[in-house]
């Protein structure tokens, strides 16, 4: 059977779709990047933003045509949004053959082969009582089959899913559950498969990354030095880890870690602390400025990311400026910026939407002016050092901190080179390499 997976949304989404292809591939399907050539499609979609939503349930109606041409084809919805609106997609889209939330995401590879599995048994019996003779595809053999994810140097591992905070305004704890955590000596036998299909980089997944706890006791300090300790791994990032939760332990991993990449992407999402109470974030500007101040000072050279959401319920002119003033004190490389969205069912939902859409547009605006800037210093200040790439493409790659590079002279996907940076354009650092120094 050959699959197509699309994967819409957030990064839990697309490594749900990536890791369920090979987990599918494993058992004999095989991927296709031709929507035509598919006899199923996983659709993984998410809920975190209405815009992504919307995206959803848009691409699932012109989805409809792809499944008329053959009606045998299969189309399973997964992730966030049907775990939200579950049997009202079917209702809406009966061209839908399987729904399947988020909350089952450990399991959709099981659950889409079994549906698949009864869906052909069905095809076969009327096929029989019908007298219709119509050729089933070859079944591909597992040697044969390959997992998309295989030879991708930098690859994401689901570490943990769910969510056990209550951050007001999302809803990845009602659609995804609270938190579980994946057995420690899966996570490391998992992570070695992945070098032997060609990753290099890892980058942990989880919504609160390090709140990580295996059921024998082992954290996400303790994760990070066993995954250090593999022969074969060359990086090792995670996202997102809470800011309330990054503790001396955690910033002395990534100090000590060889693989440990210098770069932390801590979201703050409000400068104001009146906000970030009624987001119920856990910590106040004054602790998360701190947090940020301690891990430069124990990893060297570390390089910052966050995220804001503007225009929250109730955000005065004052409260945004903190917002901006806080980015200035926290000098991040790059901000993603969001205009606030309410959730359906979230307490923030509760809340009276006072933003016009227009002082929204206006508040993100200011906010990306000074993110502008602040990554124009960020990336300026790298022109004239040598910094180590790993090759994504042969022309491209990133920096440990985070940087995107681009070289003109190819080397092999999945090498480490040493590049001179020469100029930097809006997002990216220019220059010429070495030879590859792979260890
Ligand atoms: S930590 Fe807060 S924002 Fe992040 S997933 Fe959990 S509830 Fe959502």
């Amino acid at each position: 059977m050959k699959l197509h997976v699309i994967t819409l949304g957030c990064q839990m989404s697309a490594a749900d779709g990536t890791e369920t292809a090979a987990a599918l591939c494993r058992r004999g399907w095989q991927a296709t990047a031709e929507l035509e050539q598919a006899d199923a499609i996983l659709l993984t979609t998410c809920s975190v933003r209405r815009h992504a939503e919307q995206r959803a349930l848009s691409l699932i109606g012109r989805l409809r045509e792809w499944k008329a041409q053959d009606p045998s084809r299969f189309l399973a919805v997964a992730g966030c949004v049907a775990e939200r609106l579950g049997e009202r997609l079917t209702r809406r889209f009966p061209h839908v053959d399987l729904v399947v939330g988020s909350k089952k995401a450990a399991s959709y590879a099981d659950i889409v082969s079994e549906a698949m599995g009864n869906r052909l048994e069905s095809l076969r019996a009327a096929q029989e009582k019908d007298a219709v003779a119509r050729p089933q595809p070859e079944p591909v053999p597992a040697d044969a089959a390959a997992a998309p994810s295989v030879g991708n140097p930098v690859q994401t591992l689901t570490i943990m899913r769910g969510c056990s905070c209550s951050c007001t305004y999302c809803i990845v704890p009602s659609v995804r559950g609270r938190e579980s955590c994946r057995p420690a000596d899966e996570i490391i036998h998992e992570a070695r498969t992945r070098f032997q299909d060609g990753a290099r980089e890892l980058i942990l997944l989880g919504q609160r990354v390090n709140a990580y706890r295996s059921a024998d006791g082992m954290d996400f300090p303790d994760l990070l030095r066993a995954l250090d300790a593999l022969p074969g791994l060359r990086r090792l990032r995670f996202m997102s880890p809470h800011p309330a939760l990054c503790d001396d332990r955690l910033a002395a991993a990534v100090r000590e870690c060889r693989t440990a990449c210098e770069w932390i992407h801590l979201p703050v999402q409000s400068g104001c602390d009146r906000i970030l109470g009624m987001m119920r974030r856990g910590y106040t500007r004054e602790q998360f400025l701190a947090t940020a101040a301690r891990l430069r000072a124990t990893i060297p050279g570390v390089v910052i990311s966050t995220d804001i959401i503007v225009g929250f319920p109730s955000e005065t002119e004052a409260d945004f400026a903190q917002t901006l003033t806080l980015l200035d004190e926290l000098r991040p490389a790059t901000v993603f910026c969001f205009k606030f969205s309410a959730r359906e069912g979230t307490p923030a939902a509760m809340l009276t939407d006072d933003a016009p859409p227009s002082l929204k547009e206006q508040r993100l605006a200011a906010a990306n002016a000074v993110v502008e800037r602040l990554t124009r210093q960020a990336l300026d200040s790298q022109v004239g050092s040598i910094v180590e790439v790993l090759a994504e493409t042969p022309t491209f790659g990133r920096t440990r901190t985070g940087f995107k590079a681009r070289w003109k002279s190819p080397v092999a996907a999945g090498d480490l080179v040493s590049m001179h940076v020469d100029a930097a354009t809006r997002r990216t650092l220019l220059g010429d390499i070495d030879e590859p120094h792979n260890p």
